[in-house]
C-alpha cells in the first residue's frame, strides 16, 4: 500500500462555495485514488479574517457530499505553541522588520505575482534608528542563487527565483498572527501530509514553502495545484466576487458539475457513494500513483 497522507485545509471565511469544492474534491480524490488518508485542517490562523461559524458549515457541507476526512479535524488557531517552536528553530535566518506596508511599496522594487510588493531588504542587518520591530520575516538566498524548482503534477516545471520575485517574506505578522506561509509548512510536516493538493492560487507560495521545509528539516510533499473557477469577468470565485453557494438539495449536480470542472465524466451516477467510486477511478486513470 502507498504510504499517502493528503489534506484538505479550508480557511474558514465563509461557506464551502462552487470554487472551494473543487479544491476539497481533488484532495479528495487523489487520496481514495491511492487509498490514502485525507486529513481537514482549519486554517483559522488569520483571526481578523475568520467569520465565525463558517468552519462549522464546511464541516456539514463536506459531510453532506459523502466527504469523510480522517481522524480529528485540527485548527490552526489551536496550535500557536508549535509556530513559535519552528520560529524558534529558524534562529538568525529570521529577523525583525520595522518597515511599513507603504515604506516597501514606495521602494518600488517590483510586484511580486501575488500582488505584494517586493521586500527590498531595509531591515536586513538590522532595524534603522527609530524604527521598531513589526513584524518578522525570513531572509531568503541570496539574488545570485538558483531558483527554487519543482515539478506539479497538474500544472508542470514551476520554478521561482525568491530573491527577485518575492523577496525575504513575513513569518510573523505585525498584528501578531504567525503567516500562513509558516503555519502551513509546520502543519503539512507535522501531520506528515505527503501530497498536497489545492488550488492554483497558491500556485505562488509553492517556493516559499519548499524553502522553509529545507530549512526545518521536513520532507518536501508532492504537490498538484488544480486550476482556479473563475467568474465571468476572470476573478478567482470568493465572496467578494460573487462565489455561488452550493444547493445541497441537489448534491449529485454539484458533485458532477465540480469532477466536470476537474475534466472528469462522471455522468448517471446513482447515488453520492456511487458517484465517489467512480470519480476516484477516473481520476486514478489521469494522475496514477
Ligand atoms: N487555507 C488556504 C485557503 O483556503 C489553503 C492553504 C493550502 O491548501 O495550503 O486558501
Amino acid at each position: 500500500m502507498t504510504h499517502y497522507i493528503g489534506r484538505f485545509a479550508p480557511s474558514p471565511t465563509g461557506p464551502l462555495h462552487k470554487g472551494s469544492l473543487v479544491a476539497a474534491m481533488a484532495s479528495y480524490l487523489d487520496a481514495k485514488a491511492q487509498q490514502g488518508k485525507w486529513l481537514v485542517r482549519i486554517e483559522d490562523i488569520d483571526e481578523a479574517r475568520t467569520v465565525p461559524g463558517s468552519a462549522e458549515s464546511i464541516l456539514e457541507t463536506l459531510s453532506a457530499l459523502g466527504m469523510q476526512w480522517d481522524g480529528e479535524v485540527v485548527w490552526q488557531s489551536r496550535r500557536k505553541p508549535l509556530y513559535e517552536a519552528a520560529f524558534e528553530r529558524l534562529g538568525s535566518h529570521a529577523y525583525a522588520c520595522g518597515c511599513t506596508r507603504r515604506e516597501i511599496a514606495d521602494s518600488r522594487l517590483g510586484v511580486a505575482s501575488d500582488g505584494a510588493a517586493v521586500y527590498p531588504g531595509t531591515c536586513r542587518h538590522g532595524l534603522a534608528e527609530g524604527k521598531a520591530a513589526r513584524a518578522y520575516r525570513l531572509r531568503v538566498p541570496d539574488a545570485g542563487t538558483d531558483c527554487i524548482a519543482f515539478a506539479d503534477r497538474w500544472m508542470g516545471s514551476i520554478s521561482q527565483h525568491l530573491a527577485t520575485e518575492v523577496g525575504d517574506f513575513v513569518l510573523k505578522r505585525a498584528d501578531g498572527f504567525w503567516a500562513y506561509q509558516l503555519a502551513v509548512v509546520v502543519d503539512d510536516g507535522e501531520q506528515g501530509v505527503t501530497h498536497v493538493v489545492r488550488g492554483a492560487d497558491l500556485l505562488e507560495s509553492t517556493a516559499r514553502q519548499i524553502y522553509l521545509q529545507g530549512l526545518l528539516g521536513l520532507p518536501s510533499p508532492r504537490y498538484l495545484h488544480v486550476p482556479m473557477v473563475t467568474n465571468e469577468a476572470g476573478e478567482k470565485l470568493s465572496k467578494q466576487t460573487g462565489a455561488h453557494a452550493l444547493d445541497l438539495s441537489q448534491p449529485l449536480e454539484e458533485l458532477q458539475a465540480t469532477a466536470a470542472f476537474l475534466g472528469l465524466a462522471i455522468k448517471e451516477t446513482r447515488s453520492v457513494e456511487d458517484f465517489w467510486v467512480r470519480a476516484a477511478y477516473a481520476w486514478r486513470q489521469r494522475f496514477p500513483a
